[in-house]
Parts: structure tokens; sequence; C-alpha cells
């Protein structure tokens, strides 16, 4: 019997794992620019323990057992076709669309090219090397767990992270956000709160220069890490009839992750405004859903009859300090041991390699 097609575009967190799920199910085509994977979380650790990249930069070609992984750029999509930059088009029954986010240099690839993702990490790592003093602007996830690596690596580096609100992850109960300023302050941070960089001179990649608070503060640093959010790369999902696109520009969605007049056309992770963060953690929830979804409606159960996506009511959240401090957020806060375990040891980095059979 045929099998129906299944079209992935975009190969992050969303897309390598769809497709591998689906991949005795289907017939499936994932679709990514890179040759290779990469894992952010560990782009951080990455700048102070180089060696790891070569860990974290896990190439497709093992993905799949029944699929394929096409390398190219999708430039349009129809109800039945992804089309490539190259002009080649793909045809397929279902479409899923995952092309993610973009982030400030050198922690996620700014392009299709991962010579290019190496270099910028190297150029920055041996930058924050040199430098005596640091500013973090942005004390999100990457910013704080940023400002923990370098401590932790680095201790006699002069490092600020700087957040605009008065408190660290005011989202969650407040001993997080207190226990984890604790922990940086001790470790040397100084953690200025409620203060916007005014000067920004780059918003995608570190600079050295001063950084001028809201209060008049002028902060000088050898190297400045604008860390201020995730840019959705939503242009392919925006492209689709009846979509609406939220002011964050990412795409709403119905209950079943379909954000367009297409019944067969799905989003997940970072494009989807579904009411997740932008987080590996949302598309841990997201994920299983998704594959569940489509495994029963290839077998010929329609998607309205099945459960809708219920997004995280707070989704958990791990932020390691380094590879042996931190706290995290599973529905209470825990402290260093738990963080240490379930993240800041390992970054998952294993748990990749052998979802990429390396
Ligand atoms: C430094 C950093 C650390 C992070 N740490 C954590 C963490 O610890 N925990 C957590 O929960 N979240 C973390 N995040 C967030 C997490 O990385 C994102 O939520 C996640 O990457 C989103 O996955 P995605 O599959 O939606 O998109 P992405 O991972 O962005 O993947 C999208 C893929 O689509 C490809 N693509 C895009 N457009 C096209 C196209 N037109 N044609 C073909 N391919 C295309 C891209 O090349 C890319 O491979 C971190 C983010 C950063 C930047």
């Amino acid at each position: 019997m045929d099998q129906k097609r299944v079209v992935i575009v975009g190969g992050g967190y969303v897309g390598f794992e769809v497709a591998k799920a689906l991949d005795e199910h289907a017939d499936v085509t994932l679709i990514e620019q890179r040759e290779a994977f990469v894992q952010p979380p560990a782009a951080i650790r990455a700048l102070l323990q180089p060696g790891i990249l070569d860990q974290i930069i896990l190439p497709y070609d093992r993905l799949l057992k029944h699929g394929q992984v096409v390398r190219g750029r999708a430039t349009a999509v129809s109800q039945f076709e992804v089309t490539l930059d190259d002009g080649k088009a793909y045809p397929a029954d279902y479409i899923v669309l995952a092309t993610g986010s973009s982030y400030a240099a050198p922690f996620k690839p700014a392009g299709d090219s991962i010579a290019d993702f190496r270099n910028a990490s190297a150029v920055v790592s041996a930058q924050l090397s040199a430098a005596h003093s640091v500013v973090i602007v942005g004390a999100g996830a990457v910013g704080t767990e940023l400002a923990g690596e370098i401590a932790a690596a680095q201790p006699d580096k002069d490092i600020t992270l700087v957040s605009s609100d008065n408190t660290l992850f005011p989202m969650y109960p407040c001993k997080l956000g207190a226990q984890l300023k604790r922990k940086l302050e001790r470790a040397g941070v100084s953690v200025v709160l409620g203060q916007r960089a005014e000067n920004l001179q780059h918003v995608d990649k570190p600079y050295a220069g001063p950084v001028a608070l809201t209060d008049g503060r002028v902060i000088q640093a050898d190297l400045v890490f604008p860390v201020i959010g995730s840019r959705p790369n939503a242009g392919l999902a925006q492209s689709l009839p009846g979509v609406t696109v939220a002011p964050s520009g990412r795409v709403k969605t119905d209950q079943w992750l379909r954000p367009s007049d297409y019944p067969n056309v799905f989003v997940a992770g970072d494009i989807a405004d579904v009411g997740d963060g932008m987080t590996i953690v949302a598309i841990s929830r997201q994920n299983p859903w998704l594959i569940k979804t489509l495994k029963r409606e290839l077998r010929g159960q329609a998607v309205e009859q099945q459960k809708p996506y219920l997004p995280w009511k707070t989704a958990p959240i791990l932020l390691p300090l380094g590879p042996k401090i931190g706290n995290s957020w599973l529905f209470a806060t825990v402290g260093d041991w738990i963080t240490r375990r379930m993240k800041g040891k390992d970054l998952f980095i294993p748990k990749y390699r052998k979802a990429f059979r390396r």
C-alpha cells in the first residue's frame, strides 16, 4: 500500500523528532537548510569549553531509516507541495512547518553554514577569554546561564548581568529568581535589575563597548553580549492563506496546531503562537501531541475527532549556572543537585547524540 507523504520543513527540535517518529508510518521528507542539527543550550558552554562543539553538531545522515533528509531552503508552501530555492518541489499529503527562530551570534547558526557557526563560536570564545569585563544584556534563560557558565569557568572576570525586570524570572514563584540571584552574586556576578541598556550597538552579535543604563550609569565592558530573545522565522507560515500573525511574529493556530485555511498543514515550536514559550520544554509537550495526532490521522482518524493541543500552564524550567550549581522550577523550586543531574552536568548532549545515532 502507498504510504502517505509527510513533508516537514526545518530539522530543529520539532522537525527532527517528528520526522524520526513518523519514519516507520509514512513516507517522510525532512527539508533542512543546514547539514547538521545544533544544540543551542550547549552552545553557551561551548564558549568556555570549545571542544563541546564537536559533540553538539549532529549531521542528519543517520537520522532516518526509511525517509529522506533533503538539504535545501524551502521558499514556498502550497496545500500539497513544498518548493525549495533550487525550484524542486516536494508533494505532500501533510506538511509540518517548523522553521524555528534566529538568535544573536554565536548561540545559533545565523544562516545555512555550520562552518560559519563554528567560526563565530571560536571568535567569541577567544574574545571572551581575553576580556576582563563582560556585560550580559538580558537575563532570560540564555543570559542567566551564560553569566553562570562564565563565572564558573573564568571566575576572575568582572561580569554584570542586566535585566529590565525587577526580579529574575518574574513569571515564576519569587523563590526561583531570588535563589538564582543569590547564587550568581556569590559567584561574583553583579546583577543589575530594573534597568535597560540604552545604547546597544548590535543586537545580533557580541561587541566591545560601554553600556549606558536607564538611570544614567555607564558600564565599561570589553565584551557585551546582547541576549534579548529569539526572533521567529515564520515567513513561510505567514504566507499561507487565512493566517493570523501575533505581534511577536509567530503564527496563531487552531486547537490542532493548524495556522491556515489548509487543514493538512501544521506548525509547532518557536514559530507557533499557541500559548507556550519559545523553548524546547514547550516542544517536549507539542511533539508527542503532534506525533500522536498525525499517526492517528495517517490511520484515517480525522484531526477534528482528536484531542486538541493544550499548552503548558506554567512550563518547567532548568537553569544551571555552570556544571555544578543552579536552580530549576519543576512545579516547585529545586536547587543544585537536581539541576546538575537533570541538565547542568551534560546539557542533554548524550540524549541528542543517541537520537542522531552518534
Ligand atoms: C542559546 C540558547 C539556549 C537555549 N536553551 C534552551 C534550554 O535550555 N531549554 C529550552 O527549553 N529551550 C532553550 N532554548 C530555546 C530552543 O533552542 C528553541 O526553543 C528551539 O530551538 C526551537 O526549536 P524549533 O524546532 O522550533 O526551531 P529551531 O531549533 O530554530 O530549528 C528550526 C530549523 O529550521 C531550519 N529552517 C528554517 N527555515 C528553513 C527553510 N526555509 N528551509 C529549510 N530549513 C529551514 C533551520 O535551519 C533550523 O534547523 C535555547 C535557545 C538558545 C538560542
